[in-house]
């Protein structure tokens, strides 16, 4: 049964044409899922903000670190698989750290993450789709990341430099690129990882695959 819900912490007044918002029909089915993947302790969350106020691109997400997790004790699993906040994410873990609950913020925002990567739900951040996804196959095929390799793979990915050449970004991230490499912090080259088969399997299981 639907039940409404005045949340005092997010939008505690309904603008005009708003639609009224109800707790999602399999609410408690999601947040036992999502707290049992993660081992996260959402059902203590009790809306400190501290999370939020810790965070270090909050300003950049539609849905602010504390409201992913009061939309998952709510079950509003669309809203945040379609969210940028998933994205936009650096997993610097600082939500985590200061959270007084041991809620995991961090890990929740990582695991919906993954469910929107294997869901045909669009990502609203395209590009960041795209850059995680290569990330993780980077690090797959060498056990380590080498920035330069990423870089040349990402740039590869279909519609990825005509959008930056579109966006007007090139030119910038050109120059930062060629700065790097003057400098040494950007090397062409890198070594395998002893654990790159490890971590290969680790990345099929990931995606569902067996292995
Ligand atoms: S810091 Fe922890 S308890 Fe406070 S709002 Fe964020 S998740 Fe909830
Ligand atoms: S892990 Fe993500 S949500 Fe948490 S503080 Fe860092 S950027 Fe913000």
């Amino acid at each position: 049964m639907n039940t409404t819900v005045m949340d005092h912490n997010m939008s505690s007044e309904r603008r005009p044409g708003e639609e009224r918002k109800f707790i999602g029909d399999r609410g408690d089915y999601f947040l036992n899922r999502i707290q049992g993947e993660t081992n996260g302790n959402v059902s203590a969350c009790y809306q400190c903000e501290r999370c939020t106020n810790a965070c270090p691109v909050s300003h950049f997400m539609d849905i602010k670190p504390h409201q992913v997790i009061r939309y998952v004790q709510l079950g509003w699993r669309e809203d945040l698989l379609r969210s940028s906040t998933i994205w936009v994410c650096l997993s610097c873990e600082m939500c985590t750290t200061y959270c007084p609950n041991e809620v995991r913020v961090a890990e929740i925002i990582n695991h919906l993450r993954n469910i929107a990567a294997h869901s045909s739900i669009a990502p609203k951040e395209k590009q960041l789709a795209v850059f995680h996804r290569t990330f993780l196959e980077v690090l797959s095929k060498s056990g380590r990341v080498n920035e330069f390799r990423l870089m040349k793979a990402f740039y590869s990915k279909p519609h990825i430099l005509s959008e930056k050449i579109k966006s007007g970004n090139l030119k910038e991230e050109l120059l930062l690129g060629l700065a790097l490499l003057k400098k040494g912090r950007l090397k062409p080259f890198s070594t395998r990882s002893k654990l790159t088969k490890d971590i290969r399997k680790a990345y099929i299981q990931s995606r569902g695959e067996i292995v």
